[in-house]
């Protein structure tokens, strides 16, 4: 069994840490943020992801996973480094590296023998080679001559469905430069790969490649259908109907075909405008992708303006929003569409009344700038009490099945904005309400 360290115990790092040492391994997550590794060590997982918390305390118990500060020792005490801190946007829209790159120093300054370093964050091509000659330049330095090798190993899970994601992936991908090196990986994932679980061996900047081009291409699928669903609108085309019949086409498959109020989260947003700068920097554009973003941030107005539209005037009206975290079963908030959507509603006047089951923590702080105007709820129906409008912004499981009569007995409104599709157009019709939804 592998002796491994994860840099950054962040969503990624914590769930590949706590998989990891689920798989047998030794691992250490590290982490600078001390509060953090405290919550850890005391049993409080610091972000919501169904099924992580009893994995994390099991393996915390048999002592096959441990958190620490201390990078020095996590790098001297294991054969295996992970890299899995964050590669936030810069201001010019590349991957912020600095993080990466002072994590590498780290391992340089502090590396005592052969190590495998590897790259789970997700970072320009042309990185894995950077952080070899820092981490090169720094042995020199140390007058020592240790071997190493990098490894790019992107990250596929989302978060929501993380720990099944992480233990049934659709492939693992390898960038390696030696086959002791790739070895070593099968070594680490060795559970997946008796499983025959697909690998795909490759050189470095193959893999960095793969991660940015598949999660591009998802943003584009969902944008696509998004662009259907607004001319849907226009033509009395249903959006559902049509995004079932492409599904069905094997070539096409139904996922990621599902209109709403545009792609969000920690990583759609940031990858796709790290890829045209990528591009860029190459002398190369990639135009399909420069239209996803704009149109991306268009889809996210066309929401507001539906309920503009609606009432003409926001003045003195109160919304019920529910959801405001990127998707379901998940705390974060990271480029969400209630980012944009909730700030641009009270600039019209509105008056906000909010529930997420598990966004109100993060919210609270990213929405502190809306003032009174945001009222945070302690459930759907406080939310949903004496407004004027229910828009559903996220589509958390216990907002699928509302009861209408409550609805109406608490003071909700006949105004019903579905913004993920997840009621009946019809349905809702016959029940009294004026329903909008997206490309239906
Ligand atoms: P995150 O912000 O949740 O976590 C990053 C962690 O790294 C934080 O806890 C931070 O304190 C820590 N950190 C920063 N500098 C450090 C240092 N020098 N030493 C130790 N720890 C340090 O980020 P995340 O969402 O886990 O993403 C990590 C990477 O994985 C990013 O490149 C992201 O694009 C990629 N990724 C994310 C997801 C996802 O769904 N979140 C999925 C696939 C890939």
């Amino acid at each position: 069994m592998a002796k491994i360290a994860v840099i950054g115990t962040g969503y990624v790092g914590l769930v590949s840490g706590a998989i990891l040492s689920d798989f047998g391994h030794t691992i250490t997550c590290v982490d600078i943020d001390q509060n953090k590794i405290n919550e850890l060590k005391n049993g409080v997982i610091p972000i919501y992801e169904p099924g992580l918390q009893s994995i994390v305390q099991k393996n915390y118990y048999y002592k096959r996973l441990s958190f620490s500060t201390n990078i020095k020792e996590a790098v001297q005490s294991n054969d295996v480094i992970f890299i899995a801190v964050g590669t936030p946007p810069a201001e010019d829209g590349s991957a912020d590296l600095k993080y990466v790159l002072d994590v590498a120093k780290n391992i340089a300054e502090y590396m005592n023998g052969y190590k495998v370093i590897v790259n789970k964050s997700t970072v320009p091509v042309g990185t894995g080679q950077k952080v070899k000659s820092i981490i090169r330049d720094i042995i020199e330095s140390r007058q020592e001559d240790f071997s190493f090798d990098i490894v790019s190993n992107p990250e596929f899970l989302r978060e929501g469905s993380a720990v099944q994601d992480f233990t049934h992936p659709d492939r693992v991908v390898i960038g390696a430069e030696s086959h002791r090196a790739f070895d070593v990986m099968k070594e680490v994932y060795r559970v997946l790969y008796i499983n025959e679980t697909p690998f795909v061996e490759t050189n470095i900047e193959t893999a960095e490649m793969i991660k940015y081009a598949s999660n591009a291409f998802l943003a584009m699928k969902i944008t696509f259908i998004n662009e259907i669903a607004n001319v849907c609108e226009k033509v009395g085309a249903d959006v559902q109907k049509v995004a079932k019949a492409m599904g069905q086409d094997g070539r096409i498959s139904p996922k990621f075909l599902h209109a709403g109020p545009g792609y969000g989260g920690s990583c759609f947003p940031k990858d796709t405008v790290a890829l045209t700068k990528i591009a860029k920097d190459n002398g190369e554009r990639v135009s399909l992708i420069e239209a996803t973003i704009e149109a991306n941030e268009r889809q996210k107005l066309r929401m507001v303006d539906k309920i503009v539209s609606a009432f003409g005037d926001l003045k003195d009206k109160t919304i019920a929003i529910l959801g405001v975290t990127f998707k379901p079963n998940t705390d974060d908030m990271r480029d969400a569409p209630s980012l944009v959507i909730l700030p641009e509603l009270v600039k019209r006047g509105a008056r906000l009344n909010v529930f997420d089951p598990e966004g109100i923590k993060e919210g609270a702080w990213r929405f502190k700038h809306l003032g009174d105007h945001i009222k945070w709820c302690s459930n759907t129906y406080e939310a949903i009490q004496n407004t004027d409008a229910t828009v559903i912004l996220t589509e958390w499981n216990e907002f699928r099945n509302l009861d209408f009569d409550k609805l109406r007995a608490v003071g909700g409104s006949q105004y019903f904005f579905d913004f993920r599709n997840i009621y009946n157009k019809q349905t809702m019709l016959e029940k009294g309400f004026k329903y909008i939804g997206v490309g239906v």
